[in-house]
């Protein structure tokens, strides 16, 4: 038997078959693997990714999504609902993220597949919006996420990397003010990182970008749904959205804490010139006039559906009493951290927040944690373990166990100190470069996300 997904249950595809398989026998299938890998997240023990965690909440999504999942948004003249939502998605989050404050300019969003993809546009239009003589560049902090890496890779930008202030996590402002110059197209920081859950200075980043003439991203992509909430409720978070001057784009996943269905993201901008400019048309091929707002071609209305719903059904009152269960857990969960000396929070974090051990290598705590059920991220340079605290995690008793885990981690952390951290080998840094052993690493990784049909046995 080969290792591939359910193959010792199921029927394995390698080709397409001739004859088809009954629908009920296709959806109980699909119904039995769900119900088979729901259980990795809802007891609440798994950082991140299931951001709502509520079976109601995405039944009622995929029933908006279902009225309009075969409909292509682009065809506007067949689905005058799509530019309601879309229009109605991307002024909510507009207003979330204090636009009103944009007096003189007009403000302005795309609807995006993803942060990947808001930050990806993001860095197109600045690339577009200011001609550079030589190749243009931005500046972002270490802790930016890799998607401003990736879109500078293809679309030509450099990324300068800012180096962070190892205790606070956050950006060193003066080796960005050194390091803008003429070819400098904007500024990035994130409110909040995924890393450590920190909110750079975007006050001192914005002032910035006005004193060079240069925009300022935002990367909300994880923090834009529910930062808002949490300084409303008066956690200690310094302002980053469109009231802060100088900031002229943010990025904020409604996939995320916006609680909708996975595939989509808000870009906003301050001014609708920024957004334009990444626009792309065709107007003399032979197939027809062509325009698309970004990226993508056709796109499922079904989306933009699910988005507006998730967002005209919980309100700000929704998103705030989440926020408020979130951020509660997670001042417990760090209060666990905390009452350990030999662990140690990496700067002020928010909702997420990561810790590390200056006695040990904390990816032992890993180890142990993973036997008790927990699925933290790893990170690396220092060796750190996060813990991005969704809907799940409120759910009573879950941070009562990890106080408990965690107390018997830290013991097994000490007891076997000398010993090397199984899950370090993973997840943690690797001293002194490997470059090559990384790619052949990297690569296996993706081949067995990609390529395991070569594994499917042959008929
Ligand atoms: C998730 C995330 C992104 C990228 O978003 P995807 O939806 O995974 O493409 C960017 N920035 C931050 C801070 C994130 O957490």
């Amino acid at each position: 038997m080969s290792g591939f997904p359910y193959a010792d249950r199921y029927a394995v595809h390698r080709t397409l078959p001739e004859e088809g398989t009954a629908k009920e026998v296709v959806l109980d299938e699909l119904a039995a693997m769900s119900a088979a890998e729901n259980p990795t997240w809802e007891g609440g023990q798994c950082s991140g990714t299931m951001y709502c965690g509520d079976h109601d909440h995405y039944d009622y999504l995929n029933e908006a999504f279902s009225h309009f999942s075969y409909v292509n948004s682009l065809q506007r003249d067949m689905c005058p609902s799509s530019t309601k939502f879309e229009a109605e998605v991307i002024a909510m989050t507009l207003d979330l993220l204090g636009a009103a404050a944009l007096t003189e300019t007009t403000p302005a969003g795309l609807v995006t597949s993803g942060g990947s993809g808001s930050i990806a546009h993001a860095v197109l239009a600045y690339r577009e919006h200011r001609p550079t003589s030589g190749r243009p560049n931005m500046i972002k902090p270490e802790t930016a996420h890799p998607a401003f890496s990736k879109a500078g890779h293809l679309f030509g930008v450099e990324m300068r990397i800012a180096p962070v202030d190892p205790a606070t996590t956050l950006v060193d402002l003066d080796w960005v003010a050194d390091h803008v110059d003429e070819n400098t197209v904007a500024l990035i920081g994130s409110a909040c990182n995924y890393g450590y859950g920190t909110v750079d200075p975007i006050g001192d980043l914005g002032a910035l970008a006005l004193d060079r003439g240069i925009g300022l991203h935002v990367d909300g992509c994880l923090g834009g749904f529910i930062l808002p909430f949490g300084r409303e409720l008066g956690y200690d978070i310094a302002p980053f959205d469109f009231s802060v001057p100088g900031v002229t784009s943010i990025s904020a996943d409604t996939h995320k804490y916006g609680y909708a269905l996975k595939g989509t993201s808000v870009l906003c901008f301050a001014d609708k010139a920024l957004r334009n400019d990444q626009y792309f048309y065709l107007t003399d091929w032979s197939g027809g006039k062509y325009c698309s707002p970004g990226m993508d071609g056709s796109r499922s209305a079904g989306l933009l559906a699910a988005t507006w719903a998730a967002m005209v059904h919980l309100g700000r009152s929704g998103y705030r009493r989440y926020a408020e269960q979130i951020f509660a857990t997670s001042a417990t969960m760090q209060a666990a951290v905390r009452s350990h000396d030999s662990l140690r929070i990496m700067g002020q974090p928010s909702f997420l927040f990561s810790f590390t051990s200056d006695e040990y290598d904390v990816y032992l705590v890993n180890d142990f944690l993973r036997t008790r059920g927990w699925r933290m991220n790893g990170q690396q340079y220092p060796n750190a373990i996060h813990m991005a605290v969704t809907r799940p995690q409120t759910q009573p008793g879950v941070a009562e166990k990890w106080a408990l885990d965690l107390a018997d981690a830290v013991e097994f952390a000490l007891a076997h100190k000398d010993e090397p951290a199984k899950s370090g080998a993973i997840y943690g840094g690797v001293a002194g470069g490997m470059s090559e052993e990384a790619d052949v690493f990297i690569k296996a990784v993706m081949a067995d996300m990609m390529d395991q049909q070569s594994s499917i046995p042959a008929p």
